[in-house]
């Protein structure tokens, strides 16, 4: 690779050469074989579906688990499989596949024809592969994605119905007739975890109806938010230990009594009632458009009613809700059912309508019959198609189970050994999803996916199949080339391996989600291959993936997996927030601003990215934008690339070379301690998946690196000759880049395998083991002192900051008090360096607090009551004492008892200084300048602006030039008094005029300057 080194360096076409590097040298294959032996660490590929455009919040879970495996790799554990995955089926590609068609019902896909709208569905499935590799690849996850598992491979597949036989086998797959929560676009039901995806906040009906009492002159009074249920009625359902009123209010109303006085002003009650007396009431039919002449219409007991909402008494339709259905069951009759699969009314006056589109128009037929007691709107969370975003109906339906609540404890008690991070999703989000795990519903009423792998015959036999084999061997003759998808499994003549007569496969493809959930073992095709690889593989060392997953895959694997092979799937589990915009909202496509991650890594760099990631905890939502990542960048990677060109031209020129002679320096010494208690607590954090933790770590050693070492040294390498100091400073920072560089190379691969190569000559940073610490070289003592007068420095700046005054101008005196004689002790001792980084010319340090004062009062309205006419008396005692006296206690003056919340105390600064503090330490900047700090500092300016006109004249530093420098009379004094300081800061001689000089006119303080230069020795 060819390495460029300048200053303005342009991160992006940096990262595609070391891209083109990795490629050409097959860095990653390299890695992976030099591992092989090592300790295993496995991961496990959430697959994404790659029929969608990957967007930012891709490339950060790519990038976090990027991170992840790059470190265990370099500490020499072999990363096993290391292989991508690819979700395949189910309702997203069938979607897409219907937009492309144009259609969007079943009945226009069974037209287009099941096998041709499968081929569609195949060809659909990688239809943004290459934008997901490139993506991949730009952002630097290293992952084998020749070898990806794919779930519609035949191998996948059989894989999953050894799993289904299994639970067959266990007795754990059941067929019932259920109300489930239903797609009526999709024509298919959704299972739990699926549902639990797609709540969102919606605006619905809320009516209160009048169901008219049988024989008596009154009527119940039913709420509900889905008025398109009403037909459908056939009871209503009551608390039997819940009291009911009468009421009259004009018409007479049985309601809960606990609801009855948010309805009503003062109802007039006419009797109480306990639920259990209405039991058995007849009522007529609110809406009886329905022809129906069974068993029906009359107050049941229902233990699931509540006063919490509505009216205490529940509409039931058993059509239509799991309790509703329950209550059908018990009574024993048929059920009212005028909707389709397709959610449309089938009789009635509402025929052909969409439920919730008959809405409008059973709200005005009830008003119509005087019916409609109140009718208004409600905002609350209603599940959703995850897909398709249709709402859901709860319907009946024939349906597939797995039964998952069977295995609940069991399922809890895996989840024990799971390493959860955050913590608290396992016992919260996760956890609480557990205790309440619901049956599974499997089966899906679409057309590509894994089909559901049972036959069955007239006779009522079943036949799950342990493998494609036992499934063609009872097949009447084997087709050449054997595709499980549908419909060509369908055309297979199975006979039942009891009766021998023809077998019909149960008509069904099943949740994706169960393929997913199977990837820990169909990955390898096991059990029919590679057996060992997966007893090493599971349970999995380390998944990660989007929050979202709590109740997705991380549920599935879970559920498949805790059932299949007694035990937890994964062993940590790191769960990742959204990427928001810059405002802090979601990002989405309707709002338009989803960001493709190619044309960003395209112009900050993949490195910036992934670092900016990184440094906010994962399962954080984090606010991104390009200016944001631009700033981050300025701190972290720029800062670490400009440290890393001041060593390499200073060294170059100096023709280092490293030898490994000895550090002398204290500032060398601290550096290389910095560097070494950095790399421990990296590997700290990174052992425990805080890679937020450990980048700050990374943050701080760039920071110190360049703000404090490589600024406080610039003057020794500055010198001409190559002195110890010198030396020394040049092996600590080649030993600070060749660790650094490793340490860094799993968060930002690329610039650290630039630098390093560049620094060693050798191949790749990413093929070296990850840096250990010495303790040894470890001194938290020099580290402390050194933070300490960092602070101290950053303290002074902001005090300038405050006084507006520029570190340029010199000032008389700064005072540090501290009561702590230790950090007197040592800012004694390195009084020169603060001196010299605030250009003060005196520095006091002191114990006591002698430019503050404190001013102490009373509170009037606090001590008034308690000192009444004596207020004025103590007042004055108190302004004259001594603040300390009063700062933790209650104070008895005169036998009053003032207690401290009652006494005030402000500080009060001198005016002449600036004070800033920080703990126990306070500093006091002197603000005043006089005439002849006046002039120094006009001195610096005029230094600064030589130095500006020497870089922009492309100087070496060590050029020698002649300058002449015009200006007011003040400027012409500051030239006489500083002459030799000028001189000897810029290398230059001043004179009066130079011929053909190199001009400028600068403005300094409000004063025009003009400076001309010329070189002397070029
Ligand atoms: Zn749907
Ligand atoms: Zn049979």
């Amino acid at each position: 690779m060819k390495l460029e080194f300048t200053s303005k360096i342009d991160f992006p076409e940096m990262e595609r050469k070391v891209l083109n590097y990795w490629e050409e040298e097959k860095i990653f294959y390299e890695l992976r074989e030099k591992n092989k032996k090592g300790n295993k660490f496995t991961f496990l590929e959430g697959p994404p579906t790659a029929n969608g455009l990957p967007h930012l919040g891709h490339a950060l879970t790519r990038a976090i688990k990027d991170v992840v495996l790059r470190y265990h790799a370099m500490k020499g554990e072999n990363v096993f499989p290391w292989i991508g995955g690819w979700d395949c089926h189910g309702l997203p590609v069938e979607l897409e596949v219907e937009k492309t068609l144009k259609i969007n019902s079943k009945k226009e896909i069974e037209k287009f024809g099941i096998k041709e709208f499968n081929l569609k569905c195949k060809e659909n499935v990688f239809k943004y592969k290459k934008e997901w590799e490139l993506m991949t690849k730009r952002i630097g996850f290293w992952i084998d994605l020749e070898n990806a598992y794919s779930t519609m491979e035949n191998k996948y597949i059989e894989s999953v119905w050894w799993a289904l036989k299994r639970m067959w086998d266990l007795g754990l797959l059941e067929k019932s007739y259920k109300i489930v929560p239903y797609c009526p676009r999709c024509g298919t039901p959704l299972s739990s975890h699926e549902v639990s995806q797609g709540y969102k906040e919606t605006e619905d009906p809320s009516i209160y109806v009048k169901f008219k009492v049988d024989g008596e002159d009154a009527y119940f009074l039913v709420w509900t938010t889905t008025p398109w249920t009403l037909p459908s009625n056939m009871f209503l359902a009551v608390g039997e230990d819940i009291d009911y009123v009468l009421l009259d209010s004009g018409e007479k109303y049985y309601i809960a009594e606990a609801i009855a006085n948010k309805l009503f002003q003062n109802p007039k009650i006419l009797k109480r009632i306990k639920g259990k007396e209405l039991i058995g009431k007849k009522y007529i039919r609110p809406i009886d458009e329905i022809i129906y002449e069974g068993k029906g219409f009359f107050v049941v007991g229902g233990d699931f009613v509540s006063t919490e909402e509505g009216t205490g008494i529940v509409h039931i339709a058993p059509a239509f809700g799991a309790d509703d259905f329950e209550i059908g069951k018990r009574e024993n009759v048929s059920i009212i059912n005028p909707v389709d699969r397709e959610g449309k009314f089938i009789e009635g006056p509402w025929k052909g309508k969409f439920v919730k589109e008959a809405d409008r128009e059973i709200i005005t037929y009830l008003k119509k019959k005087g019916l409609l007691f109140k009718s208004e709107k409600i905002k609350h969370t209603y599940p959703f198609c995850w897909r398709c975003n249709t709402p859901l109906l709860y319907y009946p339906l024939d349906t597939w189970y797995i039964k998952v609540s069977t295995m609940r404890d069991k399922l809890i008690d895996y989840n024990m050994k799971i390493n959860w991070m955050p913590n608290h999703l396992k016992e919260g989000r996760f956890g609480n999803f557990l205790t309440e795990a619901k049956d599974w519903a499997l089966s899906r009423d679409r057309y590509w996916g894994t089909p559901l792998p049972i036959w069955k015959c007239d006779e009522g036999h079943y036949f799950v199949p342990s493998s494609f084999d036992d499934l063609l061997n009872h097949c009447d003759s084997k087709p050449e080339y054997f595709e499980p998808h549908r419909p060509w499994v369908d055309d297979l003549k199975v006979k039942c391996p009891v009766c021998g007569k023809d077998m019909k496969r149960e008509p069904y493809v099943i949740d994706v989600w169960f393929d997913s959930g199977s990837s820990t073992f169909a990955q390898f095709h096991y059990p029919y291959e590679n057996r060992d690889n997966f007893d090493e593989f599971f349970p999995v060392d380390f998944i990660t993936e989007g929050i979202d997953q709590t109740r997705g895959w991380f549920y599935t694997l879970h559920v498949v997996n805790g059932i299949l092979f007694n035990s937890n799937a994964y062993k940590n589990v790191l769960t990742l927030g959204l990427v928001l915009n810059e405002k802090g909202e979601k990002m989405s496509k309707s709002k338009g601003d989803v960001v493709d991650p190619l044309p960003w890594m395209d112009s900050l760099g993949a490195d910036a990215i992934r670092l900016y990631m990184y440094s906010i905890p994962p399962w954080r939502d984090r606010r991104v934008s390009e200016h944001l990542i631009k700033e981050y960048r300025s701190k972290t990677i720029e800062t670490l690339w400009n440290s890393y060109i001041f060593y390499r031209n200073n060294s170059y020129l100096d023709n280092f070379k490293f030898d490994g002679g000895e550090i002398i320096n204290t500032l060398d010494l601290w550096i290389i301690s910095r560097l070494n208690s950095t790399i421990k607590c990296i590997r700290k954090n990174m052992d425990s998946y805080e890679i937020s933790k450990a980048t700050e770590c990374i943050e701080s050693f760039i920071k110190d690196l360049s703000n404090w070492y490589i600024r406080r040294s610039r003057r020794r390498f500055w010198e001409e000759k190559i002195t110890p100091e010198k030396l020394s400073g040049y092996r600590a920072l080649y030993t600070v880049f060749k660790e650094f560089t490793k340490a860094i190379a799993p968060f930002t691969p690329f610039i650290a395998d630039y630098i390093y190569q560049d620094l060693t000559g050798n191949r790749s940073v990413h093929l070296e083991k990850y840096p250990e610490y010495d303790e040894g070289l470890i001194n938290p003592d020099l580290e402390k002192e050194m933070e300490l007068l960092i602070k101290i420095v950053e303290m002074g700046r902001r005090a300038r900051q405050i006084a507006n005054i520029k570190v340029r101008q010199p000032l008389n005196l700064m005072v540090i008090s501290t009561e702590d004689q230790k950090t007197l002790q040592i800012l004694g001792e390195n009084s020169e360096i603060i001196k010299e980084e605030l250009n003060v010319k005196r520095l006091d340090l002191t114990s006591e607090l002698r430019y503050l004062k404190f001013k102490v009062k009373l509170n009037p309205s606090l001590a008034g009551p308690i000192l009444k006419d004596k207020f004025t008396e103590v007042s004055k005692i108190i302004t004259s004492m001594d603040p300390k006296e009063f700062v933790n206690n209650s104070i008895k003056i005169m036998n009053f008892e003032i207690p401290k919340e009652a006494i005030i105390i402000e500080e009060e600064s001198d005016p002449l200084f600036v004070h800033v503090s920080e703990g126990n330490i306070h500093i006091f900047l002197s603000k005043e300048i006089d005439k002849d700090l006046y002039f120094e500092g006009l001195a610096r300016e005029i230094v600064r602006r030589i130095q500006i006109m020497r870089k922009e004249m492309d100087l070496e530093y060590n050029d020698r030039i002649e300058v002449f420098i015009h200006g007011d009379e003040e400027i012409e004094e500051t030239i006489k008094k500083f002459k030799d300081y000028i001189q000897n800061e810029t290398l230059s001689i001043i004179k009066e005029n130079i011929e053909n000089p190199y001009l400028k006119e600068w403005e300094i303080e409000d004063k025009k300057v003009s400076i001309g230069i010329k070189v002397i020795n070029k």
